[in-house]
Order: structure tokens, then sequence, then C-alpha cells
């Protein structure tokens, strides 16, 4: 079987994994994403951009919604990236998988094709996960909580349920909490934490293959009858410790150029997303350094000794992150030299 478009491959790559579809995940009831369009809608906005946002919301649907998000991310921040344009665009293809055995993974097609999978339920888990942090850290920003009066519940109440969640992924990886939604101060703070996560987790599978691990047969397994090759994740540490260092230097170089989230705020969001992937961690390999030591690694490289000395100490004192002391708002030494 040969493909020469990234469509042709895409077909191709559907059709390898059809057998491994599992849906696990919770779609957002009817009411909530009509709360969520109504929320957007009422807005103020000129009669022009008011029409288009309609037009766009129409096309959104329980089934449609992840792959929109993924093209969005492709769209507006990968191609961002200086390595976007001859080596990306066209032979990347960036796709949803429902199989809970997968958080995210890359691999190798003929003819030079990649294909990096994301398992819907994780950005659903992240999706949820970054607004009940918000609401935590700050209850008044929460506008509505599906089965509760927001009155009576406390930073306490928003700080269980998050954690009830992250143990039913854990278990189960299943993402279910109670419907919340947020009002725009909190929804821009989990704005960030969202999209830095996300970022992260498609660019470690592009760093993987910008440094070289696709070449490397004893790291590929094969893929049933296909000619499709994944990269084995989490196989040897010293592999996963140079993607996670390329990955965040490719989520910095897209926020550099974006501007779509202040830098002062990178650490808390890489401390999030780390908090969110020791869980995964656990069942997802033996041999798969620790988060704890992962996130160190990457602090050790790109933040100064004295971040790296508090970040190791708060994994002892989880007080110690709070985000309204500004203890972490250190900004990546390779950002501050560049401005
Ligand atoms: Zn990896």
């Amino acid at each position: 079987m040969t493909y020469k478009t990234l469509e042709e491959f895409t077909d191709y790559v559907k059709i390898a994994y059809s057998g491994f579809i599992k849906i696990t995940y919770n779609d957002p009831s009817s009411d909530y994403i009509k709360k969520i369009k109504e929320s957007l809608l009422s807005k103020e906005l000129d009669e022009g951009k008011k029409n288009e946002l309609e037009e766009m919301l129409k096309k959104v649907s329980p089934e449609n919604s992840f792959s929109m998000l993924l093209d969005t991310i492709k769209d507006k921040f990968l191609s961002k990236l200086s390595i976007f344009n001859n080596e990306i665009k066209n032979k990347f293809l960036i796709a949803n998988i429902n199989n809970n055995e997968i958080n995210a993974c890359i691999l190798r097609g003929e003819n030079s094709f990649y294909a990096i999978l994301i398992y819907e339920g994780l950005f659903n888990y992240l999706g949820e996960a970054t607004k009940f942090l918000a609401a935590s850290n700050d209850p008044k920003r929460v506008t509505f909580c599906e089965g509760y009066d927001i009155n009576e519940l406390t930073s306490k109440d928003y700080r269980a349920m998050f954690d009830s969640m992250k143990s039913l992924y854990l278990e189960k990886r299943i993402q279910h909490s109670p419907n919340i939604l947020l009002n725009s101060e909190g929804n821009m703070q989990r704005a960030f934490f969202l999209i830095f996560s996300e970022l992260f987790v498609i660019c470690h599978e592009i760093a993987h293959y910008l440094n070289g691990d696709l070449e490397n047969e004893n790291l590929l397994l094969g893929m049933l009858d296909s000619d499709l090759q994944v990269l084995e994740e989490g196989k040897n540490h010293d592999i996963e410790y140079k993607a996670d260092n390329k990955a965040f230097e490719l989520v910095c170089e897209i926020i550099e150029k974006t501007n779509i989230m202040p830098p002062q705020l990178i650490l808390f969001s890489l401390l999030f997303t780390f908090d969110v992937l020791m869980l995964l961690n656990v069942s997802a390999s033996n041999s798969h350094p620790s988060s704890y030591n992962r996130l160190l690694n990457i602090v050790n490289n790109f933040f100064d000794s004295k971040t790296s000395e508090m970040v190791a100490k708060s994994y002892l004192d989880p007080t110690i992150i709070d985000i309204e002391t500004g203890y972490f708002q250190t900004v990546p030494t390779m950002m501050k030299t560049n401005t």
C-alpha cells in the first residue's frame, strides 16, 4: 500500500487503527453545549464577528469538536515553528484516537509520512482539570456548577472534585466531573494552562521526530499488518529527557511568536502539565522515567538554580504552589536573554 498525499495517508492510518476504537469518555450534554454557545454569543461583538461566530458554533458537536481543536492547534500554533513549513505541514497527520491505552504516540509510515495520535479522553480531561484548578484558585470565578449551588462551594470543594476526577481518570481513563462554567477571568487563567499542556503533549511527539528517534529501529514497533511503525514511548530514559527538553523549547518558541501567554506563567503551566502526566505514567510504563524526574530535568535545563531548588522543594510542601504568591513567576533563561 502506498500513499502519496497527506489525505491518502490519513485514510490509511484511520483504517489501520479502526479495530482499536473504544469510546470511554462522556460526551458533554447538549444542555451544557448550549450554555457554552450562549455564553460565547453573549459577549459584546460587532454584527459581522457575531455572525461569523454563530456560523462556526453551528458546526460544533461532540463528534467533531476534538478534530476541530487539533486542526486549530496545527494552523494557529504549530505553524509558527521554524521547522513547520518544510517538514511538518504536508507530512504530519495530527489526529485523535479513541483508544484509552494510548495517551499520545507518534508513528512512521512510508514516504516520510508521520502521524501523531492523541487520545481524545486525555485532552478532554485536561480541559476539565484546568477548570477545577482555576475554580479552586478562586471560587468566585465559577458561574455555574451542575447539581450544586455555587454560593456554597469553596476552594476545598473544587479541589476535592478535581482530586476525584483525577483518580477516576487514573483508574479507568474516564473523564467524569460536574459540568462547570467560569467567568472570563477564570477562563483566561485556565486557557494558559490548557494550551500549554496541549502543546507540550503534541510537541513531545514532534520532538521524537526532530531528535531522530523514529530512525532508530530498536525503538519502533510494527503495527499489525500495516506498514506503520509506532515509537515505543518511555523505552529509554535518556531519549525521553531529550524529547522533553526539545518539546519545551518548541513550546517556548510558539509562546514567543504568538504572545498567547505571559512568559511568567510558563513555569506554572509546566507544573500543572506534569501534575497531570504524573498520574498517567503510573500505568503507562514501569521503565518510563518518573514525572518528577522529567519535570526537574526541564527545570534544571531552562531555569535558574534557585527556581530548580524551589520546584524540588514544592513537592515536599505543595502549599508553596500558590499562583498568587509569585514564587514561580520566573521566565525561562533563554527567553530572558532574548529580551
Ligand atoms: Zn516520549
